[in-house]
């Protein structure tokens, strides 16, 4: 069993949008006191500094439901016309059960750098950077049996249209999937890929040699943050991303990739400002 070096990537990756020199401008909106949304932004302004790009961040407060949902809408079409930022992202979860779907008319497809919009012309950050990890690390995708664990909007089902775009056969699995199936693709899996958020979720010693595995969940315990896959000593010559350190760095570096394109984009046959 081998780690994938996906700090090395990350880094691979950010080194490469900074030597274009492009200084693209992200712009963060939150809302709330979600102690984890708080670390992700922090993240983000982190990562748009080291490749050289500009990152504003706008906390919005509100008192109640109403006037957070227009102080959005009015902050997101604003930024829809504003030529000098390139990608606005939205923190997720917002308070008052405030959900995408209830301001993603005011987001333009063009800006929306996270890939959540469904005529977004970015797939979303987390299963983008899986497949680009793969193609990075020579995994050849294209008539592989790829299982996947957890079927949310933003992880597991655009991945499997993903895969199926690079013709893998996909296998997408959920928690009405019997786990005596889950088990035996596992086993079959080429790439498998948790992404359920439960530790423990299965045991790295599943799965068959050669098999590339990822390992999407963040799962926080007492001991500290781990992923879905138990990793077993006794496991088989198997590929698999750690956690931490894993797919959430490369998430983090797809966030600028794509900040990168929608500025390139923009700027294609414009004079840069
Ligand atoms: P989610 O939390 O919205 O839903 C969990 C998914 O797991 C559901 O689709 C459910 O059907 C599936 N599931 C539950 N029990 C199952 C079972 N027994 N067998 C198969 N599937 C089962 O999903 P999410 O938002 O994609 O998050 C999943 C995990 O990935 C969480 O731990 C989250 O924190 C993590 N995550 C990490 C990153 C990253 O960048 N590293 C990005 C997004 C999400």
């Amino acid at each position: 069993m081998e780690f994938i070096d996906c700090k090395a990537i990350a880094q691979k990756w950010k080194d490469e949008i900074k030597s274009t020199g492009v200084n693209a401008c992200l712009y963060v909106i939150s809302a709330g006191d979600d102690p984890a949304s708080a670390a992700y932004i922090k993240g983000k302004l982190k990562d748009a500094e080291e490749v050289g790009f500009k990152c504003i961040h706008k906390h919005l407060e509100a008192k109640n439901r109403d006037q957070l949902l227009m102080n959005l809408t009015f902050l997101l079409n604003n930024l829809q016309y504003d030529s000098r930022v390139d990608g606005v992202i939205v923190q997720l979860p917002l308070p008052f059960s405030i959900t995408f779907g209830d301001i993603k008319m005011w987001l333009s497809k063009e800006k929306d750098v996270d890939g959540f919009l469904s005529d977004s012309i970015f797939d979303p950050c987390t299963p983008d950077g899986i497949v680009q990890l793969l193609k990075e690390i020579n995994v050849d995708i294209d008539g592989k049996l790829c299982v996947i664990a957890g079927r949310s909007d933003i992880v597991g089902k655009p991945l499997a249209e993903i895969m199926i775009r690079e013709n893998a056969t996909v296998a997408l699995c959920h928690s009405h999937t019997p786990s005596k199936l889950l088990y035996q693709l596992a086993q079959k899996a080429d790439i498998f890929v948790s992404a359920v958020g439960q530790k423990d979720f299965i045991d790295s010693s599943k799965f068959k040699t050669g098999a590339v595995v990822i390992d999407v969940g963040i799962n926080r315990t007492e001991q500290g943050m781990c992923g879905d896959i138990t990793i077993n000593p006794n496991s088989n010559d198997i590929l698999i991303t750690p956690v931490p350190g894993g797919v959430g760095l490369l998430t983090r570096a797809m966030l600028m990739k794509h900040l990168l394109v929608a500025y390139q984009k923009y700027h294609t046959g414009r004079q840069t400002r």
